[in-house]
């Protein structure tokens, strides 16, 4: 039924006539006695002396009534009905002319209800335009405080809605005042919104909101600490409690992952992430969110991790190698803060940069040789010896036709220390050549934590980072640690099948081993257990190998690269996850036999070398953007931007004349528009889609395009285009099956000789 205080307080107490009179008289009694007080006394508030004669008296009408609507809305039915509630007072002057009330016992309660109402009350229409309740709003609220977005929250509500009431299910789902309609819930999530996180899309930095929330984060043990020198760099540095124990971990000396992407939140706030390698995968030591993404802007983010957490990297200061894509900010701020540090390039971003230049248009490479001159790079940097190198850097300048593309190798091996497998035997990197964590790791933030759906600003981002990403890194390695994840496993029995059982080991003294080599005779390999190192091939950067997995199963002595082996490994991972009050003993950890034997096959995570051609997701808007500041032409880009400007009034002045309201609109919409971007982020997003919108437009001049949302909807490996697809029965004489796209390998594009696919846009 209605909603009931839709005409609460606008009620007059006219009950019946033989007693108004009396009524009215007391009434202006009073006022003239309240009045005479006041004035005496020089008070400027009248008290009503009148008589109090109900103890309550409301009126109610139908939410359908005209009472404040307007003409014409859709809830102005006009409809009549009115139901008056009221209780008398009993007291002996209202018990002298009411005649209900002189009853024993007295008659106090009246109920008037008046009219009919001018509409259907049990349809959908009616149940729709019914207003929410209080309790749903409430039950939404907590949703949204779960994480829940608006889509989300709807569909687990009206799914809870069918179980919760099986017999009147469809009177229940129209019912707007327990299952409302999406944009009532679109309007409560902007309110939640704004009350949470405070204001997005203007100057004002969330930061004001996030600092009301520090006691929150520091009661459950999450550290956010924020730097705002001045006002328009900040910086905020957040260490969850699962990234503060991993600071200890030994691997963490070892080699760090580093990446960032600024597609997270509406502000495009950077965010940069630095990595671990552990048993469980990949670990935050910490994450850092600024506004800027110079080097500048790096570097103070970068000093605010060494100056708060100074023995992060496994209690030490500064890492053995960093491991990076090749953004010249991020390289710089690296090596500004943690000069000691080695710093790699990912191999997988070197293969994909080289491929792409050679297939770009502009370079005029021909279209036959573009294979072979990307096998002789490859030769240089996967060389695993020194005659090798050699050779292959030989090969390249003798065979290389292209004068262009020499220039450019020969420019790239002046960097060669970071790029090519050779140099990479002196560290202990453990095997990981790509940057893969790091872009696995942005996924997984853009995936899981955000759902693909951008953060409202950076205090929702902080957020979203300290406890959904946090949640979800718990459960990963917890099934790690609870064996739950097969792929290791395999691994590890796959090396150990490489080697024949009888193969001889050797033990020289306490850590150091002899293995034979299973091909060669007479050759045998170095193996060291405490460092986790061997002499062959594979295992000279610490990346465990099938030496090191043979000397493990026959003496069951520590590797600290192994995989998660023994219960003490995966008691450490279960520590890692759930801290020392929450981890369960160390017996819970244990295998049915494993105390007799402690060389049990467990859980880990093997990086291969050829893996670099898998996972990897691209930042590559993100970096484009960041290479062309890197360009650092002042005077280039002001002579650009003139140039606009210009292009700007010649187009004004061809049109000025013609273009009548049309013209008018046009502008206005887009000075609108125009306005709208504050930060530098906002700002190049703006003109990134300003560019592609022109592209557009001198491309596909007079076509109808269809609605960019239509081109999300389509499946995989239906046109991208802005053209509509053909719809209807295909014609006979055409195959069914259509063409597959080309999976995103980057060694299948050379061997198609095609340009690399991408297969991700940045949002
Ligand atoms: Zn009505
Ligand atoms: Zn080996």
């Amino acid at each position: 039924m209605g909603r009931p205080d839709e005409l609460a307080g606008s009620h007059m107490d006219i009950d019946s006539w033989s007693d108004t009179a009396g009524w009215l008289l007391g009434w202006l009694l009073g006022w003239l006695l309240s009045w005479l007080a006041a004035w005496l006394v020089g008070c400027q508030r009248w008290e009503f002396l009148g008589r109090e004669k109900y103890i309550f008296h409301k009126k109610w009408a139908c939410h359908l009534s005209s009472q404040n609507k307007k003409e014409g809305s859709q809830r102005n039915r006009k409809c009549p009905l009115v139901i008056d509630i009221l209780v008398k007072k009993v007291t002996r002057n209202t018990q002298k002319n009411d005649s209900y009330l002189k009853k024993s016992p007295p008659l106090q309660g009246k109920i008037t209800i008046t009219g009919q109402h001018s509409h259907q009350t049990d349809n959908y229409k009616a149940l729709n335009l019914l207003r929410i309740s209080e309790e749903t709003k409430e039950i939404f609220n907590e949703y949204f405080n779960n994480g829940y977005s608006v889509a989300n929250a709807l569909h687990a509500h009206e799914a809870q809605l069918v179980l919760k009431y099986p017999q009147e299910t469809e009177y229940v789902r129209c019912n707007a005042s327990v299952n409302p309609l999406p944009r009532t819930v679109y309007h409560l999530h902007k309110i939640w919104l704004k009350s949470t996180y405070g204001i997005a899309w203007s100057n004002k930095s969330p930061i004001e909101k996030l600092k009301e929330k520090l006691d929150q984060y520091k009661q459950e043990g999450i550290d956010v600490i924020i730097d705002e020198k001045d006002s328009s760099r900040w910086c905020v540095l957040i260490v969850t409690p699962i990234m503060k124990r991993a600071h200890s971990l030994p691997e963490a000396s070892e080699i760090i992952f580093t990446d960032s992407t600024a597609s997270c939140d509406a502000e495009n706030t950077v965010v940069s992430i630095v990595l671990t390698a552990t048993k469980g995968g990949a670990v935050p030591l910490c994450v850092l969110l600024h506004n800027r993404q110079d080097t500048a802007g790096y570097i103070r983010a970068y000093q605010m991790l060494a100056q708060h957490k100074p023995n992060c990297f496994g209690k030490k200061s500064c890492p053995e190698v960093f491991m990076t894509d090749d953004s010249v900010q991020e390289k710089d701020a690296l090596a500004t803060v943690w000069p000691d540090a080695i710093q790699y390039l990912c191999h997988f971003h070197v293969g994909q940069a080289e491929w792409r230049w050679l297939c770009e248009g502009k370079n005029q490479v021909d279209i036959d040789e573009r294979q072979s001159f990307i096998r002789l790079f490859q030769q240089i940097m996967y060389a695993v010896n020194t005659e090798q190198y050699e050779e292959a850097k030989e090969n390249f300048m003798n065979s290389c036709s292209h004068e262009k593309y020499q220039d450019r190798v020969n420019s790239f091996l002046k960097r060669e220390r970071e790029w090519a497998l050779i140099f990479r035997n002196e560290t202990l990197n453990r095997g990981h050549n790509t940057n893969n964590f790091s872009e696995a790791s942005i996924r997984v933030i853009k995936d899981i934590v955000l759902g693909r759906t951008k953060a409202y600003n950076s205090c929702a981002l902080v957020d979203y980072i300290s406890h959904v990403w946090e949640d979800h890194m718990q459960r990963r390695i917890l099934h790690y640690a609870y064996d739950r994840e097969a792929k290791p496993r395999l691994v590890y029995n796959k090396l150990l099948k490489r080697m024949p059982q009888e193969t001889k080991i050797e033990e020289i003294e306490e850590g150091l081993y002899m293995v034979q080599s299973a091909e060669k005779e007479g050759l045998s390999y170095e193996v060291n257990s405490l460092v986790g190192w061997c002499s062959c091939q594979s295992g000279r950067s610490g990346h465990f190998c099938k030496h090191q997995a043979f000397v493990f199963s026959k003496c069951g002595v520590g590797f600290p690269n192994k995989p998660a082996v023994t219960f003490n490994d995966r008691y450490k991972l279960g520590l890692l996850a759930l801290g020392p009050e929450k981890c369960p003993k160390i017996d819970f950890f244990k295998d049915f036999d494993e105390e007799n034997d402690t060389h049990m096959i467990e859980n880990s995570f093997l990086q291969d070398i050829q893996m670099d051609q898998d996972i990897c997701q691209q930042e590559q808007d993100t970096r484009e953007i960041s290479e062309h500041q890197g360009v650092g032409d002042t005077e280039r880009r002001e002579k650009l931007i003139n140039e606009l400007k210009a292009q700007i009034d010649r187009l004004h002045d061809v049109v000025k004349d013609e273009g009548g309201d049309t013209y008018d609109k046009v502008l206005e919409t887009l000075v609108s528009r125009l306005r709208k971007p504050a930060t530098p982020g906002q700002v190049m997003e703006t003109m990134i889609r300003w560019k592609a919108a022109s592209l557009v437009c001198s491309r596909r001049r007079g076509q109808i395009k269809v609605l960019p949302g239509a081109i999300q909807r389509r499946k995989a490996g239906k046109s991208r285009g802005a053209g509509r697809i053909r719809a209807g029965r295909p014609p006979n004489n055409q195959p069914k099956t259509s063409k597959k796209p080309l999976p995103r390998i980057l060694n299948k594009s050379i061997v198609a000789n095609k340009p690399h696919v991408k297969t991700h846009s940045r949002k």
